[in-house]
């Protein structure tokens, strides 16, 4: 079952005929990017895929995205494995999981000193090194996104791919995200190196902190409980994207003045927490503007922008557009 692709912009039918042309099977009963998904957004997805509308434009980015990944499967190196599914039991189910990239780990200092070791007594029984791993997940994303380190959606991901590759016997010791960024600006960074923490280039490496394995059969043995027993339940009784699943951003107070009929925050001043910190940074405001607080309403990123059943999501109604919708 296909979601229906319009195309606003009269691009060549070719981006259409790609954006429509999703080759993705599922294995097993969940995928781990399922599992890591909020389950009512995923079970609404399943039960009305034929009626979500897409343009096209809003499936390039996704495009880009395999398309980066299809092209670094194919380089295909030595000590390196790409793309490939495992899968896992969580009690009756198959959850199914395809890391991008694991490469075996060399560590020329440990292969030295073992050498040594062995050089200097040959006779004893010195055990053999135990190969280990590094799982690398590639990432298409934003500035904004990784601006507190690994998303923690990408940490789950990760780090269920980790065990599921531990339980096949594979020593699976580091994990890491690879970021390209799509909103990395050079001339930004020249701006703002002395400052606030923009990133020094479009790609970053993030490591990952690692899960031990009970830590990760139990999220996916609760993930999988969840999904279980969310798919009993008609569309208006299932359990509700939680604040983060929402990618909620919280109310903020700016300290702000008029400027050529716009508002602008005066340096510094445009995000507190509260009416009172706003309030507090104008009466210690020594600069000569006229402030006064501006109230700047949260928002649920993911519900507004993101979010493709909506349409069927009573949270959404009830919480995020109240009357409007
Ligand atoms: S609209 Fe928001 S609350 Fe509803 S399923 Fe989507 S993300 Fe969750």
């Amino acid at each position: 079952m296909h979601m229906i692709v319009t195309n606003k912009k009269g691009l060549s039918q070719a981006w259409v005929s790609a954006v429509r042309n999703d080759q993705y099977e599922r294995a097993g009963d969940y995928s781990v990017t399922q599992l890591i998904s909020p389950a009512q957004l995923q079970i609404l997805l399943e039960r009305h895929r034929d009626k979500v509308v897409m343009d096209v434009q809003e499936g390039l980015w996704i495009l880009l995205g395999k398309s980066v990944h299809y092209i670094l499967e194919q380089s295909h190196t030595r000590g390196a494995l790409t793309e490939h599914t495992l899968l896992f039991n969580i009690g009756n189910f198959q959850v199914s999981g395809t890391p991008d990239r694991l490469e075996r780990i060399d560590d020329p200092e440990e292969k030295a000193a073992m050498s040594f070791l062995r050089s200097i007594s040959p006779d004893r029984d010195w055990p053999e090194r135990v190969r280990q791993y590094h799982l690398r997940d590639f990432k298409i994303t934003s500035i904004y996104a990784i601006k507190e380190g690994p998303k923690d959606d990408w940490v789950r991901q990760t780090n269920c791919y980790g065990f599921m590759l531990r339980q096949q016997g594979i020593a699976v010791t580091r994990l890491s995200i690879e970021t390209l960024l799509k909103d990395w600006r050079m001339s930004e960074y020249m701006k703002e190196r002395n400052g606030r923490g923009y990133p020094d280039a479009q790609a970053q490496v993030l490591d990952v902190p690692v899960w031990n394995d009970a830590k990760c059969y139990e999220y996916l043995e609760q993930r999988v409980n969840l999904f279980e027993s969310s798919k009993m339940l008609p569309d208006d009784k299932l359990p509700r994207c939680s604040h983060e699943e929402r990618w909620a951003k919280p109310d903020r107070f700016a300290a702000v003045y008029h400027s050529k009929g716009t508002t602008v925050a005066a340096r510094g001043g445009g995000n507190f927490d509260s009416q009172m910190d706003a309030e507090a940074f104008i009466a210690g405001y020594t600069g000569k503007k006229q402030l006064h607080v501006e109230f700047r309403p949260g928002e649920s990123v993911r519900c507004e922008g993101y979010c493709p059943v909506k349409h069927w999501c009573r949270q959404y109604r009830e919480e995020i557009c109240g009357d409007e919708f």
